[in-house]
């Protein structure tokens, strides 16, 4: 290992997730799989191969060089939509290449028009309609002036989605918002079809919608952060097991994330570890230091709460964590060396470290950990 880590891809547990959700969702619903932020950090390049083996021909990202990233990797009959960012330059590029993408700009509907125009090709486009998040999303008005623009150029595009986003549907706070949004995409729906543009697909659903309100399934669900084995919120998992006869976790962790012991030190009694005083050892300590930080993605947050696996035994993380270090009791595991295996996402010796068992307190921690792990750690496919 020349890198301090190494992130694993379990290629069985995610064709495993991939078809629980298909099951579950039923086989009329399409699933997009998900991959922005580098497949939720999993990689792009390992996940993309995975889960068209598993049957998945649709792929979102958010931007146009994610996009182009999937291009060079996919089946050439696998789709890429991208839900958000596309430079004039790269609309260019999508268009001539077939890549979908949304639409919730009038200027950028113009603009995809003129280059539509120009190259004699059509543009596949996604119109996304605001319901109620208010994030991106045409508004009445100007979803009257695009659908306008559309009927006039119709040999410019295809339109092949109507869709939004909803604005929390993993936790049941947000209940009533959610049905507010549903109903107006509904609405919105049959007044588009009226004006004589039909979408191929209704896409609305991301995982927690896909699973707690059956409504908003329709043609296509955005599946992220399911398909890599993580509930959305500990809520979506319990509303989910509830109705289940077996209470077992039907998903499996894709991701393990592993790196070494670097050096090891004896620490007296009444002296602090780390920076500042935010670990005082109370007793004669062993620790480890592993050359893992905040910059190569170990959450600041995790300081003095985080725990690792070395030598078959849970240890905690002391004292803050550093930019590029991380700071470990090994005092209760003895026999630890330089150079043993330090999980810090995954299974050794039957103990498991997943996410959630250092972030129960805000599982949106999941979401921010796998999102930030760096592009740069090498990334592995195993099984
Ligand atoms: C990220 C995202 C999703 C997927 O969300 P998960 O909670 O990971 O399933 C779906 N739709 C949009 C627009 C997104 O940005």
């Amino acid at each position: 290992m020349t890198g301090t880590s190494v992130i694993e891809v379990d290629r069985s547990a995610l064709i495993h997730n991939l078809n629980f959700i298909q099951h579950h969702l039923g086989e009329d619903v399409k699933v997009s799989s998900v991959i922005k932020a580098n497949a939720y950090g999993h990689g792009i390049e390992q996940v993309v191969p995975v889960a068209e083996s598993a049957g998945i021909n649709h792929f979102s990202v958010f931007s146009a060089d994610e996009a182009q990233r999937v291009y060079k990797v996919k089946k050439k009959q696998t789709d890429v939509m991208i839900m958000g960012w596309v430079s004039d330059e790269a609309l260019e590029w999508a268009i001539k290449n077939s890549v979908e993408f949304y639409v919730f700009e009038y200027a950028k509907l113009e603009k995809a028009q003129e280059i539509a125009e120009k190259l004699n090709k059509k543009a596949i486009i996604h119109i996304e309609v605001e319901t109620g998040m208010n994030r991106t999303g045409f508004i009445q008005k100007d979803l009257k002036k695009a659908v306008n623009l559309i009927k006039k150029h119709r040999e410019c595009f295809v339109v092949k989605g109507l869709c939004t986003h909803y604005a929390g549907a993993e936790s049941i706070a947000n209940h009533v918002r959610i049905q507010k949004q549903i109903k107006k995409y509904n609405q919105i729906y049959k007044w588009i079809v009226k004006e004589g543009v039909i979408p191929e697909l209704r896409h609305t659903a991301c995982s927690a919608a896909a699973m707690a309100y059956p409504r908003t399934r329709m043609d296509m669900v955005r599946i992220g952060i399911l398909q890599y084995g993580f509930w959305p919120t500990r809520e979506t998992f319990i509303q989910y097991i509830s109705k289940q006869m077996d209470k077992a976790d039907p998903l499996q962790r894709v991701i393990s994330w592993k790196s070494q012991v670097m050096s090891i030190k004896k620490v007296k009694t009444g002296e602090f570890v780390s920076y500042g005083t935010a670990y005082l050892a109370n007793e004669d300590k062993a620790i480890a230091i592993v050359p893992v930080g905040y910059s190569h993605g170990y959450s600041r947050s995790l300081s003095n709460t985080g725990r690792v696996l070395i030598d078959g035994q849970r240890a905690p993380v002391i004292g803050v964590v550093n930019m590029n270090m991380l700071i470990v009791d090994v005092s209760t595991i003895p026999d630890v060396k330089r150079g043993d295996e330090v999980v810090l996402i995954g299974t050794q010796n039957g103990l498991v470290i997943t996410l959630a068992s250092f972030a129960d307190f805000n599982n949106q921690l999941n979401y921010e950990l796998l999102a930030r792990l760096p592009i740069n750690i090498p990334r592995k496919v195993t099984n």
